[in-house]
């Protein structure tokens, strides 16, 4: 069967085919009920079904689907509000996805300089181990070379320092450079944490310089560490910020954050997106607001945050041959495997729980941020069978 798809070969896909969701769960063609910790990879930040978003999309659905931004759309116009009142940003653009929330960020910074008059100025610094997207100028600005291997030359303009060296981010500093991209937790690298001193003296650096700095909150913002944004535990503010993932709670939806000055060049007919801020995103964009940004939301997310904290470090003690290092913080969390990282994410999947792999041998655990502390307890007594078992396995295998 495998074989005979029509379906590029690009997903190396688990057998797991799923019939609906419903909260934290997915349940499976055969009625298994999984516990979903990767959440779409942090998509699904409400759940499955939640029946806000459900009931936002299906109002839309009767009244208009598409119309493109030949017109004006009243959900951009509140969702961006909301997002500017939220937030660093004074200007909103929409994408459908965080690659494209993540081009708007680099035209947006490259026209900057080139409407004050200096288009020499379109380089950008990015860091190893960093994800950004698969489109021609994503991948160059993440930097791997097993995502831009066999795609023709790599799309000018990005320059790669070592994640968390600020001596290499100075010298990388030239005449050229028109901004600095980062994200603050590392995702698809291993959920490597950026620290709040690096992210401050980012910012200094970039005002020193002249230069934008742009944020790629695209996984870990919309409360996913217990703040709307991860930034704001560093007490900055980018110029620019890349969204997407969670503010879609499923939906495809991204948007691009920016200072009225770092969009200063961004005039009519610049970008544009024919999907982008289509009046369905846009609803279900508003109900997740709703939810985050409703009293004692973010809140729940920190407390739950320290259940699994707890339990990790917990199960980090008492297997040691099994767990190197717990990462991460609020709901992006990371399991630093000593075993294979693909042979825990097996054990876990056989304990019916969901999670994602990553970078360094991590497996990421991006619960839904509804997860009750329950859920968490439930999850992490999952953890610990799949963790007994790999521990009995090994056991017999080197008897
Ligand atoms: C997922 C992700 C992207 C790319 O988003 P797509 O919607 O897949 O295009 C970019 N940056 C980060 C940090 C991501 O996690």
């Amino acid at each position: 069967m495998a074989d005979a798809t029509p379906l590029y070969d690009t997903y190396a896909r688990a057998p797991l085919r799923f019939e609906r969701g419903e909260g934290v769960w997915l349940v499976a063609e055969d009625g298994t009920r999984y516990l979903d910790f990767a959440a779409g990879v942090a998509v699904n930040s409400l759940g499955h079904a939640h029946p806000h978003l459900v009931s936002a999309l299906k109002d839309q659905a009767d009244k208009v689907w598409h119309l493109s931004n030949l017109y004006e759309i009243p959900g951009q116009e509140s969702l961006s509000r909301r997002l500017t009142e939220a937030t660093f940003a004074d200007k909103v653009f929409f994408t459908n996805s965080g690659a494209e929330a993540l081009e708007c960020a680099i035209k947006t910074a490259r026209r900057y300089h080139f409407s004050k008059g200096h288009p020499e100025k379109f380089h950008i610094i990015t860091f190893e181990g960093a994800f950004h997207g698969r489109t021609l100028a994503t991948i160059a600005a993440g930097g791997q070379a097993k995502y831009l291997e066999g795609f023709g030359p790599k799309a000018p303009g990005f320059y790669q320092v070592p994640f968390n060296d600020m001596p290499a981010v100075k010298a990388a500093i030239t005449e050229e450079t028109a901004a600095i991209l980062i994200e603050p937790i590392q995702g698809e690298g291993g959920i490597r944490m950026v620290s709040k001193e690096f992210l401050q003296e980012l910012r200094s650096l970039c005002d020193e310089y002249g230069l934008l700095l742009i944020l790629d909150e695209v996984q870990c913002g919309i409360g996913r560490t217990g703040k709307l944004f991860a930034y704001e535990w560093a007490g900055i503010t980018p110029d620019i910020m890349a969204v997407a993932k969670g503010i879609g709670g499923g939906f495809p939806l991204g948007a691009c954050l920016a200072t009225a000055e770092a969009a200063f060049g961004m005039i009519a007919g610049t970008h544009g997106s024919t999907y982008g801020g289509n009046p369905l995103a846009m609803a279900v964009g508003n109900a997740v607001l709703d939810v985050v940004l409703a009293d004692g939301f973010l809140q729940h997310v920190r407390d739950v945050a320290l259940v699994f904290r707890q339990g990790l470090a917990s199960l980090a003690d008492r297997f040691p041959d099994i767990i190197e290092e717990i990462r991460g913080d609020g709901l992006m969390l990371g399991i630093k495997a000593r075993v294979p990282s693909a042979d825990l994410l097996k054990a876990i999947r056989a304990e019916r729980l969901l999670a994602v792999p990553a970078g360094e041998n991590v497996i990421r655990l991006l619960p839904p941020l509804v997860t009750t502390a329950e859920e968490a307890r439930e999850g992490l007594s999952r953890l610990e069978r799949a963790a007994e078992q790999l521990t009995v396995e090994r056991r017999k295998a080197s008897a």
